[in-house]
């Protein structure tokens, strides 16, 4: 049975005071359950201090971008091993913000993912689809290309040691939430898509679901047979918001 993961990404918010409140008021209220894993994804500023205060609490961290290179003269960037020297375990790749304002490709996001996998990070591959898409009923192929171009370059059996987000762009930060069964859809047509390459890797994969996650709609989202956590944004800024998502993810136990 696969474990949830419930992923916090804090984006560009906050203060070295704001991400050690939020991160001591999480770690003071993990739940329990063993079948429930707790990820932050703090700005890279707050990593170190981040990972030195959950130290020995089981709450995980990871960094919200990679570099897709090793190291050199790349000003401004940062590299997986980086990440991995201070604490890091996951990283989120290919974010729809990254893809829409940072001109990210999907071959970009594959190679990030491939720089992650390669310092033994564990990338969070975020597909989903725009508004437009959906409306036009492309959903599923938007959401294929997007996992061909990681499965490409990185291989499907690379997907034993990553997490996919789904995360409908037009519900991201908008209060607009897929439905449980619109979710569930995408959820299993990505699981589908990996199985064709390997069953055993697909059945094992957690697929996280992402876009206005909170703690009033998150136990329909989890009951759903595809979908193993959620990756939250607005929610995740405040511990008992994050808190109450987590708790929703023991009590399907
Ligand atoms: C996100 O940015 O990954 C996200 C899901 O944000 P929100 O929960 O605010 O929609």
């Amino acid at each position: 049975m696969r474990n949830f993961l419930i992923a916090g990404n804090w984006k560009m918010n906050g203060s070295t005071a704001m991400s050690n409140g939020l991160t001591d008021g999480i770690v003071a209220g993990m739940p329990a359950s063993e079948r429930v894993e707790l990820l932050v994804c703090p700005p890279y500023p707050y990593l170190g201090t981040v990972a030195a205060r959950i130290a020995g609490s089981g709450l995980r961290l990871g960094a919200q971008n990679v570099s897709a290179h090793a190291a050199g003269a790349y000003t401004g960037e940062t590299a997986a091993a980086m990440l991995q020297d201070v604490g890091c375990e996951y990283v989120i790749v290919g974010h729809s913000e990254r893809r829409a304002m940072h001109g990210e490709s999907s071959e970009i996001v594959a190679a990030k993912f491939c720089a992650a996998l390669a310092e033994g990070l564990k990338p969070v591959l975020c597909v989903g689809e725009t508004l437009q898409e959906r409306e036009e009923e492309r959903t599923m192929t938007v959401v294929s290309e997007q996992l061909k171009a990681v499965i490409e370059m990185a291989g499907i059996d690379s997907f034993s040691s990553a997490v996919i987000a789904y995360e409908p762009v037009w519900a991201i930060g908008t209060g607009l939430t897929a439905t449980p069964e619109q979710a569930q859809d995408v959820h299993k047509h990505i699981r589908d898509v990996i199985a064709a390459g390997n069953e055993q890797v697909a059945a094992d994969v957690q697929i996280l679901y992402g876009g206005s996650m909170k703690g009033e709609n998150a136990a329909g989202l989890l009951s759903m047979p595809d979908i193993d956590g959620g990756l939250i944004g607005g929610a995740s800024l405040n511990a008992a918001d994050f808190l109450a998502i987590a708790d929703a993810a023991a009590a399907q136990g």
